[in-house]
């Protein structure tokens, strides 16, 4: 039985699923579908809803958020239980990525909402500075949906949306199917902490109820998931002219240069290739090793990865994978490498007993006419190519269809730069890899197809918001001298414009 089963439902009823536990295939519950009538529902509330919201002042929205921390704590152990139903991953895992996380977003973005949000006073240049006044306007861009996958389903649900409520604007939330209720969690914490019940909304379902909140009258897509659905919503997007931001998938790279920590590194490429089951978009999927420390890399790697242990309980280090899809995906990968000359020094085959397990697996010899290579795999797969050189890992490291993050460890900060700045991914991490996505201040989003436009970084609010500069008369005067009625005059004063601020290198300098 697959994990997400679609169940018979009559015309006109809303269609139904059953979920079933990825850790031994019980049964979950059964979970109906927001229709599309319901989705147009809940956004016409939604667009009803935020005028007033985005009238409060800026300070009152943050206050809300900031009491999310709190109810956030006090609710933890319920949220974590409904991750380990859905997904099974294991207790501390729950905590790092989804609550710790979490907690940080909540408590930045709404330390920050008044700073970057409020009204902006621009000091404007050359001879405008006499005349004009500039004032930037953050304004809310109205209703946002947000789509989420399953991976890491609370976080990545609940930080989309609170930057785009501390930004004034409403939002409807669809999870994934597979991970509804841990989704769900995102919303409820955000009520529970006060943001009115029409502001923030969940709606349930499939692509089919993704694909309604796309259609419908929102002003904004947040999308996180694959690289298929993500150049579906762009296409109806870029139909609608509306802006969507879409963190899509990855195949990122770790190179390990030969003055490598290789303690460190060994540690890192089990950890960052197999953390939540390796199902992370910023999992290291290839490992890129320098020849002259590969053997020692590879016995450390194998070592770590051995004793690495998996199942059902909360305190094994890794869980099952979270779909029958998956765990499709990541068989056929390692298998067709090993086909293809790989071997697999650790590992390499679906776990024991009834779950969705893979064995925590390390492959080496693999190269590139390997999907597992070139594809995104998205399990606990520590994939190991030896490289002749630096130069021949950012070869192949630039060599993919994805251009998420990347990871560089040596013991050269300076290296680490110098290599980050040759790799065509939208960051670069050294001696780390995922940690990125924490990085509140790092602007965040994938390069070719993983994705367009960043979240997150500085100014991350700001990204749902339009930003509206409003221009000021300094003088009233009942004309401007280049209006109506072309004369003499106006050659004249805008010839003598172009002399006096244009005509000497100095003064140029000036008007910059
Ligand atoms: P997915 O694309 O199958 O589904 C993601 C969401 O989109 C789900 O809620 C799904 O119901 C919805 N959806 C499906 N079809 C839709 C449509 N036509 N219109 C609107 N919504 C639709 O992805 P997934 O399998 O849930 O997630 C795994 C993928 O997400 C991986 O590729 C992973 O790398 C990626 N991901 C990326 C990031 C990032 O920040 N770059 C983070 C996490 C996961």
């Amino acid at each position: 039985m697959a994990i997400v089963e679609p169940l018979p439902t009559e015309t006109g009823e809303r269609r139904r699923w059953a979920l079933t536990s990825p850790v031994d295939r019980s049964a979950l519950g059964e979970w109906e579908a927001s229709s599309a009538a319901d989705v147009d529902a809940a956004l016409a509330r939604a667009r009803a809803a935020q005028p007033a919201w985005a009238a409060r002042p800026i300070a009152e929205r943050a206050a809300i958020i900031r009491r999310a921390v709190e109810v956030l704590i006090a609710r933890k152990d319920e949220i974590v239980e409904s991750l380990r139903v859905e997904t099974g991953k294991p207790r501390a895992e729950a905590l790092t990525i989804e609550i710790l996380s979490s907690a940080d977003f909540l408590n930045h973005w709404s330390a920050r909402a008044v700073r970057q949000l409020r009204d902006e006073r621009r000091r404007l240049h050359g001879y405008l500075l006499p005349v004009k006044r500039l004032t930037v306007h953050y304004q809310p861009l109205g209703v946002v949906g947000v789509i989420t996958p399953w991976n890491a389903p609370f976080v990545l649900s609940l930080n989309p949306i609170t930057q785009a409520l501390l930004a004034g604007n409403s939002v409807v939330l669809k999870p994934s199917e597979v991970t509804p209720r841990s989704g769900a969690w995102a919303v409820d914490v955000l009520r529970e902490a006060g943001v009115p019940e029409d502001v923030v909304q969940v709606v349930h379902g499939d692509g089919e109820t993704g694909a309604a909140l796309v259609a419908g009258d929102v002003d904004k897509i947040a999308f996180t998931g694959s690289v298929a659905t993500g150049r579906r919503i762009a296409e109806v997007c870029g139909r609608r002219l509306i802006p969507c931001t879409l963190e899509l998938g990855g195949k990122d790279a770790m190179i390990v240069c030969a003055d490598a920590d290789l303690e460190r590194a060994a540690a890192g490429a089990v950890y960052l290739s197999m953390f939540n089951t390796g199902q992370v978009c910023l999992s290291v999927e290839r490992i890129y090793v320098v020849d002259s420390v590969a053997d020692e890399f590879v016995r450390l790697v194998t070592e770590k990865a051995a004793a690495l242990t998996y199942g059902a309980g909360p305190d094994k280090d890794m869980g099952p994978l979270f779909s029958d899809r998956q765990l499709e995906i990541v068989s056929r990968h390692v298998d067709q490498a090993k086909q293809a000359g790989a071997v697999a020094a650790v590992g390499g085959s679906p776990g024991k007993g009834d779950g969705l397990f893979f064995e925590p697996t390390v492959l080496v010899g693999v190269d590139h006419s390997m999907p597992l290579m070139t594809e995104e795999t998205f399990g606990p797969i520590a994939a190991i190519m030896r490289v002749r050189d630096e130069d021949e890992a950012v070869r192949l490291a630039n060599d993919s269809a994805y251009g998420l993050s990347a990871s560089v460890f040596t013991n050269d900060p300076a290296r680490a730069e110098r290599i980050g700045k040759r790799l065509i991914t939208g960051s670069v991490v050294h001696n780390d890899a995922a940690t990125i996505y924490g990085v509140t201040e790092a602007p965040f989003g994938g390069r070719k197809a993983s994705g367009v436009g960043q979240v997150n970084g500085v100014d991350a609010l700001r990204k749902f918001t339009h930003a509206q500069p409003i221009l000021l008369a300094r003088w009233r005067t009942k004309s401007e001298h280049v209006w109506y009625p072309y004369t003499a005059d106006t050659e004249k004063t805008i010839e003598t414009i172009l002399r006096v601020a244009f005509g000497n290198r100095f003064v140029r300098r000036l008007m910059s």
